[in-house]
């Protein structure tokens, strides 16, 4: 699964090369499949990497947990494995930065260091009727304003509720000022750092619902609404900087944790998106879509989600994010629903055999539509169909539908900031798909840029790391690191591409509304 780096070499070149003043960034990036670790040498090289599978489970009905010593143990293994395989100890690296699944949300006694239960996953649906009181309240309109997002159990914020509502040992401890709560990156410092520091990036605090984007601080007002005592959340830091050393006991030897952001945050530092107006978008399960906006936080006026990307010394930057929920998974399921083919890499041939889609549009609304739509009563749809169509057509309409949806959040991002996007950074699995990077740019009008490391997530990890400890200069050196592979320049005429978001605009229609409200 590592084989998407370009620019792997082999533990023995990078040792035979004989550079020993090369300075090494490892990077873990802790995600809801998996646990990786991965070396970087301060020329963006990849030194060595390790992963391990994570599974969730799933108790009941849109319920989703994780095991927190899992989470640890299985980051722990790819570290000590990078390490061994490099033929490094922690002593040997520079600088630790970490990347992580978002909002998940993890509780564990400050004495013991034990986690309270499961680790309740971003996926969880567990507070939806929470959530559903808050609205009836207005509260969300408190939220929204505050934290710049909308009032979903998504967000860390009523799960750490929940869990004071129903684990009778955590409310307990959170009296007596013995909880810590934390997401995976806290959680991970914690670990890391033989229980000493109790921190959150400013990035995965800007997930949380109880976080105020504006003064950049906890939230009284809603923590009171939450009821959530003060005492039990992490310390506040800057995305990039020194926070803690790493227990010398753990891995032979120590090194600085000095780059911490939430994964679509690290992506977009990954992907060198450090002006406002740069923007990238990640293909995989589904799309995540991230506006550098700079110092202004803008409110969208299409439910897109304002958030804060990074905080470097003083400074934060904000961004606009937005999601397609299926995207990869179309094709997944094309693959295993419908049969159409054995491997995801062979819809780019299959999708070039035909000359065009054949007047198919697949609407994969799935689990309903997301920004701009937002309608959960929506279903899939394939629409179009004739006696002509054929397998191709078919998997041509699913890669142009992933496009459609992704040009619909950035249509909707360009609305809100009021001004044109210039150019569009992608990367994840479905990018390997140069079909489907035509078809974007075609679409949006825009230079559709893919980068020579697609994995751009450990990446940023690895940058915000380097930055705090002088393996990299500035912003300016890393930007020099980021190495094109492809660019992709708009081929189709203007008025056509239009018209062909016009006639997905139609399929759309047909899709919206289609279960009836009391079946959701
Ligand atoms: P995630 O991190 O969400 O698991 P990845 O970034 O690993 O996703 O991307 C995997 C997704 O991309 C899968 O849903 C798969 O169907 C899709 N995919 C992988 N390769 C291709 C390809 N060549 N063309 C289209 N889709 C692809």
């Amino acid at each position: 699964p590592w084989a998407s780096y370009k620019s792997t070499i082999s533990c023995e070149q990078a040792f035979t090369e004989g550079d020993h003043m090369s300075k090494t960034v490892m990077a873990l990036d802790q995600g809801t499949t998996s646990s990786r670790t991965i070396l970087f040498r301060d020329t963006g090289e990849v030194i060595a990497s390790a992963g391990v599978s994570l599974e969730c489970r799933y108790p009941q009905s849109g319920w989703v947990e994780q095991h927190p010593e899992e989470i640890w143990s299985s980051q722990q293994q790819t570290i000590t494995e990078v390490l061994a395989k490099a033929g490094m100890t922690m002593a040997d690296v520079t600088a630790v930065g970490i990347t992580n699944q978002r909002e998940s949300t993890i509780a564990w006694h400050r004495e013991t260091g034990e986690s309270l239960g499961p680790a309740i996953n971003w996926q969880c649906r567990r507070t939806t009727n929470f959530c559903e009181k808050l609205k009836q309240e207005g509260f969300d309109k408190v939220l929204r304003r505050k934290t710049g997002l909308v009032t979903d159990p998504y967000f860390s914020g009523t799960k750490l509720h929940w869990i004071l509502q129903n684990n009778a040992e955590a409310r307990k401890l959170a009296d007596s000022g013995k909880l810590c709560f934390g997401t995976v990156d806290s959680w991970l410092i914690w670990k890391l750092t033989g229980g000493r520091v109790h921190a959150i990036d400013i990035s995965n605090a800007s997930r949380t619902l109880v976080f105020n984007i504006e003064t950049c601080t906890w939230d009284d007002e809603i923590l009171a609404r939450f009821g959530i005592p003060r005492e039990t959340l992490p310390e506040v830091k800057p995305s990039s900087g020194v926070i803690a050393e790493v227990d010398s006991l753990l891995f032979g030897g120590s090194a600085p944790i000095a780059g911490i952001a939430g994964d679509q945050q690290a992506a977009l530092f990954g992907q060198a998106c450090f002006q406002p107006g740069m923007v990238k978008n990640t293909y995989g399960t589904g799309c995540f879509l991230m506006l550098n906006t700079g110092s202004e936080r803008i409110t969208s006026e299409h439910g897109l989600l304002t958030t804060i990307a990074w905080q470097l010394g003083d400074t934060v930057t904000y961004a606009l994010e937005g999601a397609v929920f299926i995207a990869g998974a179309l094709i997944q399921w094309l693959r295993d629903g419908l049969e159409l083919f054995e491997d995801a890499a062979q819809t780019e041939a299959l999708a070039t055999a035909v000359a065009d889609s054949g007047g198919v549009y697949i609407v994969p609304a799935f689990v309903g539509l997301g920004a701009p739509h937002w309608d959960p009563y929506a279903r899939g749809t394939i629409v179009g169909l004739t006696r002509d169509t054929n397998r191709n057509h078919i998997v041509r309409a699913a890669l142009e539908a992933i496009a459609f949806q992704s040009a619909e959040v950035l249509r909707s991002m360009a609305s809100d900031t009021g001004q044109s996007l210039s150019a569009l950074r992608i990367d994840g699995g479905a990018s390997a798909n140069n079909f489907l990077c035509q078809f974007q740019a075609d679409l949006l009008g825009l230079p559709v840029t893919r980068p020579q490391v697609i994995e751009t997530t450990a990446m940023g990890a690895a940058f915000l790391a380097g930055l705090a400890t002088g393996v990299w200069r500035d912003q300016e050196q890393i930007q020099t690191l980021w190495q094109e592979d492809r660019t992709f320049t708009p081929q189709l005429e203007r008025n056509v591409a239009d018209a062909r978001l016009a006639e997905w605009g139609r399929a759309v229609e047909r899709a919206k509304g289609w279960i009836p409200s009391t079946n959701l």
